[in-house]
Order: C-alpha cells, then structure tokens, then sequence
C-alpha cells in the first residue's frame, strides 16, 4: 500500500463524511460478510417521542410522568430523553420544575433508579420491575403487551415498591435506513439487527428495513453485545458493526470493522475504525464502497 493512495483514500473519506482511523482498516472492509446493526440510534433515529401514559388504578398519571420525567433527566438513553422531554414540557406549562434526583443510578439496557421527592423511583424495562418483585398489575401489563404488539418500547414506572404507571415509546426508522441496507447486501454483507429492546419491536423494525426474522437478535443486554458479535466471529463469520456507542462500544471494538455513528457517542468514535460523522446508514455504504475502491487503486 502506498501512502498516497491511501490519502487520497482519508482525503475523499473525510469529503464524504467518513473519518478512517488508519491504512489498516480498509483491508477488513474487503472481508467483512456479516454487518450487525445496532437498532436504537442506528437503524432507527434514537429521537425517541412519548406517546402516551397509563397509570395503575388509583394512580395520577401526571404524577408518572412526572417523577420519571426528573428520574430520567439524569440519563442520557433515547428512551430517558423522551420521557424527560415529555415532563419538562408538562411541568413547564404548570409554571413548575421538574424536582431533583438523588442516588442515581443507571442500569445498562435496563433502566434506572433513584430517589425523586423522597420517593425510591424505578424506571425501565417492564422486566426490570419484574427481577425487583414489582410487577406490574393486570391492566398495566396489558397496557405494556399492546405497545409492543404495536411495535412501540413500553417502560414501566415504580415507586416506594410499587408499579405504578407504564410510558409508550415510539422510534422511527431513518428514512435512508431501507435502501442503505438493500445497498450493503448488494456488496456482500449480512444485515443482522442487534438490539436490547423486546422482540417485538425488533421485528417490526426488520420488517420496515428488509431483515430477515432469522437475523434479528432482541434483548440482549449490553454485555450480551459483544458476546453476540464473537459467537458471529466463532462461526467463522468477519464482522462489521454499526453502532451509536449507547451500550455498544465493546461490541464496536471487538468487531473486525467497527463503524461508529457520528451522531453516537464519544466512546463509539474512540472504540471505531471509521466514523461515520452524517449519522446515517447511507454512509457506511459509501465508507466501505471507497475503502475497498481504494484498496482496489493500490493493489
Ligand atoms: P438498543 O440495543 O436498541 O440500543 P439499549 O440496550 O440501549 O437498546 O436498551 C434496551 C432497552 O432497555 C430499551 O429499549 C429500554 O426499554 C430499556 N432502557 C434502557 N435504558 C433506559 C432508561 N434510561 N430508561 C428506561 N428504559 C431504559
Ligand atoms: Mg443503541
């Protein structure tokens, strides 16, 4: 390889909106068969709106939005965003303030908990509350299966050991998500979606984007990431990975290709081999079209 061609290489990369971390990555772009992609943030734009909020009986459902909405304003997850967006919104038109949170802390791919207005609040996975004996009540529970029949992310909220309320969460696919990943089984690669989320939501999200069913991998937890990307490894598979750096970083670094969204995290683009700075699935095309280019160039 000379030096040239690779900076022409970097050079157009950069124009294109892709960062290279070094000569040493093209070459995995020639071998890569196998493309796993993150769902939140990735495959679909992370920009995650709350739908609605349905309280236990006896329950305020202002009340549930608003001590998860302060509980989440202390995360940076897609989901907490949503949550916390909806209830600095709500509070704001009251002339209120969201209170305080105190002993945060963060489940990975979970959820989280802490203390709001002297309350030990939860909020997270349905199965979250489950593992802590709080599970949700009949309704609540119906409320949860038929957002993630409808495909939407269904998080529960508890309070002083109680569940008391269930937020709907809906994300939508990246316009450009579709025909990019038509465009990379066109250069060789196996699109498999990878994501914490239920089932549910996956598959309707492979649906949407062209994933068969048999390469969908849901609720898998962050440390289940990288387990995921080595066992591809183990069967022989050469692994390109997409991810937002939320829970995937590890994975990303054990990829044989990692490609970090430039819209993702600063540990994503620390843990890559190339960055793609648009955010958009689009450009892990034109990466891996130009890489191999020129690789071509050169050999
Ligand atoms: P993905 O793999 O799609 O990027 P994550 O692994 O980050 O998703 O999260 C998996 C699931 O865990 C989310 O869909 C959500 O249900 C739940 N979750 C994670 N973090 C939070 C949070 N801060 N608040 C509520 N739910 C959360
Ligand atoms: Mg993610």
């Amino acid at each position: 390889a000379t030096p040239t061609a690779l900076m022409v290489g970097t050079g157009r990369g950069a124009q294109l909106g892709v960062l290279i971390r070094g000569p040493e990555v093209l070459e995995s772009t020639l071998r890569a068969d196998t493309i796993v992609l993150d769902k939140t943030g990735t495959v679909t734009t992370g920009e995650m709106t709350l739908q609605d909020v349905a309280a236990a009986p006896g329950e305020d459902r202002d009340e549930v939005l608003r001590l998860a909405g302060a509980l989440e304003s202390a995360s940076e997850h897609p989901v907490a965003r949503a949550i916390s967006r909806a209830a600095a919104g709500a509070a704001a038109r009251s002339a209120e303030e969201l209170p305080t949170v105190a002993q945060f802390a963060n489940r990975e791919g979970l959820g989280v908990r802490g203390v709001v207005d002297g309350h030990a609040v939860l909020v997270g996975r349905p199965r979250l509350l489950s593992s802590c004996s709080q599970p949700l009540p009949t309704a609540l529970a119906e409320v949860a299966r038929e957002a993630e029949a409808a495909g939407r992310t269904a998080v529960a909220v508890s309070w002083d050991g109680r569940a008391r309320g269930v937020l709907t969460i809906a994300d939508v696919v990246k316009p450009t998500s579709a025909a990019a990943i038509r465009e990379l089984r066109g250069l060789g690669l196996r699109p498999v979606l990878l994501t914490g989320d239920n089932a549910t939501v996956a598959a309707n999200v492979a649906a949407e984007v062209g994933i068969a069913p048999d390469d969908v991998i849901a609720e898998v937890l962050p440390e289940g990431k990288i387990e995921v990307v080595r066992q591809l490894q183990a069967a022989n598979r050469v692994v390109a990975m997409v991810g937002d750096g939320v829970n995937d970083a590890a994975a990303l670094a054990q990829a044989d290709l990692g490609l970090a969204m430039g819209t993702g995290t600063d540990v994503a683009i620390e843990a890559s081999d190339l960055t793609l700075v648009s955010g958009d699935l689009m450009a892990a095309v034109d990466a891996i079209r130009l890489a191999r280019r020129t690789l071509g160039t050169i050999q």
